[in-house]
């Protein structure tokens, strides 16, 4: 995996040790002396991961780390700190201004590697995430405060249920009461049907054989839509490198040793949870922005770039089955003198109006789209010539059967809407039916419809 990693080290020969392992696993390293000089080379390239000996006082190498995570441009470096006493209070300062993690000299050359993949690994997630949430701060959107204050559920898998360890009993306190101590065999015991846990404690402590069950455990959590996106920390036997390192590797989010303090443990929980609901917030933002790129913002219907693969795909399925199906083009009549009279916002609300009752009379398999300014789209799947005449002359008549109320105009306002229909399947024929001739067909109707003076159906031959 390639990687860019800058090196600061004020001593030479932890400098060239570090660099020749890290070069070894064919990452780009730089490494400088002192903070300055960081700063010549990040002005240059920016690192994806510093490795910073926090040991070393003669400079504010604290302040420093601090200083990268709380700018908007450096925030989502990844730092790993080294040489720093292997106390509680020197690790829990430097988890503090946003180290990853601590590694005491000398240095474990197989964790270091295991931890500076996860990190880099973890990094692109981070990355996106970090741009859009100050993105988002800094044009002032408000945080998801529900979803940020929702109690955080956390799940700790173990084996030892008689007995807890230490460390169960203070991720417990942390979460209490929203801490769920499973067992851990064989097969997780997922509630498929309960709240997903924000945060999975894996007590890797005694395990037999950890890369098995580590390696099977993690992705079985992966592989399951109610786990798969909550993290997971990995509680290690004290001085188990080898196994933190197996974890690291196998996916898990962060490890610590079963040893470390109970603040250690709870602030690695806490910043776990932290960057889980950025995702979770991540997620929906994606999950909306795709909303927003295939749905009419007016009407709520789908647009013309969803319409589109879709109509293919319904193609597709139908000539499979040798199903008939059903294209509609529907134009609203004489829309530009509704504009004209009473203005392009009572224009809009008869468009709304007109989505609304749309929508309420097709089934939950038919797709309505707004594919240009007054003309819709609606697609039926699985309906034959008679189902598709008596549907469209519903459609069209809910339309005109009642005139719209619309906010601001004394009168209710009659409106008609002239409909053209294509059947497609009819002939279940060898060819794949093409939805441009089904749609040109439906609008050659349409068009034969508004001819035939308007508020009508027309079905193509
Ligand atoms: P016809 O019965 O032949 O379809 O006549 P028409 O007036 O409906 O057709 P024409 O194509 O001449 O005009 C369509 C009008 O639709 C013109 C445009 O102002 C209006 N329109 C298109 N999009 C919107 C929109 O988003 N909002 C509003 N209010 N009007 C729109
Ligand atoms: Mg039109
Ligand atoms: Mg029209």
């Amino acid at each position: 995996m390639s990687g860019r990693i800058l090196i600061i080290d004020s001593v030479a020969t932890n400098r060239v040790i570090l660099k020749v392992k890290l070069l070894s696993a064919q990452y780009d390293v730089s490494a400088v002396p002192s903070i300055q000089q960081a700063d010549a080379v990040m002005a240059r390239e920016r690192p994806d991961l510093i490795v910073i000996n926090l040991g070393d006082t003669s400079e504010d190498r604290h302040g420093f780390c601090k200083a990268l995570r709380d700018d908007y441009n450096t925030g989502d470096i990844a730092i790993l700190g080294v040489g720093t006493g292997n106390t509680p209070t020197a690790r829990l300062a430097a988890l503090d201004v946003g180290v990853k993690d601590i590694l005491p000299h000398p240095i474990d050359e197989t964790f270091l590697l295991a931890r500076v993949r996860s990190m880099l690994r973890q990094k692109n997630l981070h990355s996106e995430i970090w741009v859009r949430d100050s993105a988002g701060r800094a044009l002032g959107f408000e945080e998801d405060k529900a979803t940020y204050d929702a109690p955080v559920r956390a799940h700790v898998l173990t084996s030892n249920t008689t007995i807890y360890p230490t460390f169960v009993r203070s991720v417990a306190r942390l979460y209490a009461p929203n801490t769920q101590i499973l067992p851990l065999d064989r097969h997780v015991p997922l509630n498929e049907q309960g709240i997903a846990p924000d945060i999975f404690v894996i007590d890797a402590t005694s395990l037999s054989d950890p890369h098995e069950t580590l390696f099977r455990l993690a992705a079985d959590l992966r592989s399951r839509s109610y786990t798969r996106l909550a993290t997971q920390l990995v509680v290690v036997a004290p001085g188990a490198r080898d196994v933190a390192a197996i974890a690291l590797d196998v996916g898990a989010d962060d490890v610590v040793m079963a040893n470390a303090s109970e603040q250690e443990l709870q602030m690695r929980c806490k910043q776990l949870h932290e960057q889980k609901r950025k995702q979770d917030r991540f997620h929906t933002q994606v999950k909306d922005g795709l909303q927003a790129a295939v749905k009419d913002p007016l009407t709520g219907l789908f647009n013309r770039r969803y319409a589109d693969p879709y109509l293919k795909a319904l193609a597709e399925k139908t000539h499979q089955s040798q199903q008939e199906f059903a294209v509609m083009m529907i134009d609203i009549d004489h829309f530009k003198s509704v504009n004209d009279t009473h203005g392009h916002p009572v224009g809009d609300a008869i468009l709304v109006g007109i989505a609304e009752r749309l929508k309420e009379n097709v089934r939950g398999i038919d797709l309505i789209a707004r594919i240009g300014g007054e003309e819709f789209l609606v697609a039926l799947p699985n309906t034959t010539r008679e189902m598709a005449e008596v549907t469209a002359d519903r459609l069209r008549s809910v339309v005109n059967e009642s005139p719209f109320l619309v906010a601001g105009l004394a009168d209710p306002l009659s409106i008609s809407v002239s409909i053209g229909v294509a059947i497609g399947g009819e002939k279940h024929g060898t060819a794949l039916p093409d939805m441009e001739d089904m749609c040109l067909m439906a609008d050659t109707a349409l068009y034969a419809a508004k001819s035939a003076g308007r508020n009508q159906v027309a079905v193509a031959a």
